[in-house]
């Protein structure tokens, strides 16, 4: 298999050459005192925190004088680039953002390579400002390195880890989050069926470690393992809220502790499962709980349970669905079950949805493919002028996932009213499949 491939793109003079050098040893750097090699040799192989990957140096296409990006570098710039599993784009943090940079970060919006961003010669203080402009390039914060002097090195690293890590077989989601222990936490008012649902699921007979085989019980989470459909088994950390509630204070009212016990499991849980006793339907602690989960950028899954005994089991299940598309705007779209905790039916249903949600809630969404969407969307439905004012959205940029997170830049984009931001980010819901995960959108207007 071959090496995965780090190219890094950047102006002249950014420093390019000399985190290459950095990257590949001293054996490489002996080259720039040989000119005639140089230009023929700007890849090497790296070896960094155990991974090895291929770098190529982006500068040995540069033209003498280029001060555009035309011809021969653009080509190949443009091949490296395609190339690479990540290109790292680097510019000056003391010289802040130039047009040229404004200009391949453009161009870079428009591949489908993922792009990290460094801004280099940030040793010291005298690169601050620089780092926050660079902000506004629309590839996240950038990691602040000094190539020259090592430092900022393993920041690096921790930003090009997540695609140079090969055998990840979902690259659209998050390395970390495909094989990591989903962790879940089941959340609801008294006498829901919690106890009786996480006892159901750890006494499944699909469940390949049971409690008395060496799971792992501490005071906030049980290991399991999920053996899904395909039988492939997948490792579940259950956030245990029942042993949070030991630790609460007892005289609390019991509704006011459930609340308590959800906020507590959300701080450690990625998706949470919000319970209802079906039989008796929605109420407002349960909308509270709902609210506070999404609020806090976490999955939520919403579930019936005691539909074995649900009577006009239609006509619940719909009136329950119109209370939270009422009661909770952001609720709608949650995927809405129902389960049997006593008989077991709809588990699995339940935890193929769990799983599913953390790979939405995990995704993460080339800045290429966003922006081919974010065109259609803004030809669509145009952003309104306020007071006759053109706001100029000008490109998204997903800066953060688990939840989704995204900012949009452009002229004035701060005056977007809050419709407009929801037409947009039920947009960015529909396309890319984030089903109803909380999904962030901020404006940044570049000042
Ligand atoms: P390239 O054209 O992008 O390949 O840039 P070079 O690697 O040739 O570097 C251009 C100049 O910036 C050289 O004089 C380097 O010594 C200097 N330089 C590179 N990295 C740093 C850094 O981290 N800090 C400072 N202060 N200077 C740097
Ligand atoms: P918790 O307070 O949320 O942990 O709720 P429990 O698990 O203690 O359950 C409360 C009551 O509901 C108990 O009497 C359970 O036997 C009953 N229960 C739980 N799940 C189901 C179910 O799926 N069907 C039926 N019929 N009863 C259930």
């Amino acid at each position: 298999m071959p090496l995965p491939t780090v190219a890094i793109i950047g102006r002249p003079n950014v420093g390019k050459s000399t985190l290459f050098n950095r990257l590949v040893g001293k054996r490489l750097a002996l080259v720039d005192d040989q000119p005639g090699v140089t230009r023929d040799r700007r890849e090497g192989d790296a070896t960094l925190l155990g991974l090895d990957f291929r770098v190529v140096d982006t500068a040995g296409f540069e033209d003498e004088d280029a001060a555009t990006l035309p011809g021969r570098m653009r080509v190949q710039t443009e091949a490296a680039v395609q190339d690479a599993d990540v290109a790292l784009f680097m510019v000056d943090a003391r010289a802040g953002i130039v047009p040229l940079d404004e200009e391949i970060a453009r161009w870079l919006r428009a591949t489908d390579t993922p792009v990290v961003l460094a801004a280099n010669k940030a040793e010291g203080r005298s690169g601050e400002s620089g780092v926050l402009e660079a902000m506004a390039l629309g590839f996240g914060e950038p990691v602040a390195l000094s190539a020259e002097h090592g430092e900022g090195v393993a920041d690096l690293f921790t930003a090009l880890l997540p695609y140079l890590e090969r055998d990840d077989d979902e690259p659209e989601e998050d390395a970390e989050a495909s094989d990591a222990p989903l962790k879940l936490a089941i959340v609801g008012r008294p006498n829901a069926g919690k106890s009786t649902l996480i006892n159901r699921l750890l006494g499944q007979d699909r469940l390949i470690t049971g409690p008395e085989a060496g799971i792992t019980r501490d005071s906030i989470a049980v290991d399991w393992t999920w053996s899904d459909a395909d039988g492939a088994a997948r490792a579940v950390r259950l956030i245990d809220t029942a042993g949070m509630r030991k630790k609460a204070r007892v005289q609390e009212k019991l509704e006011k502790l459930s609340v308590m016990d959800a906020l507590r499991a959300v701080d450690f849980a990625e998706v949470v499962v919000l319970l209802l006793d079906g039989t008796r339907g929605l109420e407002v602690q349960d909308l509270k709980i709902a609210d506070r989960v999404l609020q806090e950028g976490r999955a939520l899954i919403i579930a019936l349970n005691k539909w074995d005994v649900a009577e006009n089991a239609s006509s619940l299940f719909n009136g329950v669905k119109a209370a939270l598309d009422e009661g909770l705007a952001q609720a709608k779209g949650v995927p809405l079950l129902t389960v049997s905790a006593a008989t077991g039916k709809g588990l699995d249903t339940l935890m193929r949805v769990a799983f599913e949600t953390r790979d939405a809630w995990s995704r993460r969404v080339s800045t290429g493919q966003l922006n081919r969407w974010f065109e259609r969307a803004l030809e669509a439905n145009p952003p309104p002028a306020p007071g006759g004012k053109r706001i100029k959205a000008r490109y998204v940029t997903q800066v953060k996932t688990r939840p989704p997170s995204f900012v949009l830049f452009g002229t004035r984009v701060d005056q977007l009213p809050e419709s407009y931001r929801r037409y947009l980010v039920n947009g960015l819901r529909r396309e890319f499949d984030f089903g109803a995960v909380p999904v962030r959108l901020t404006m940044r207007a570049p000042k």
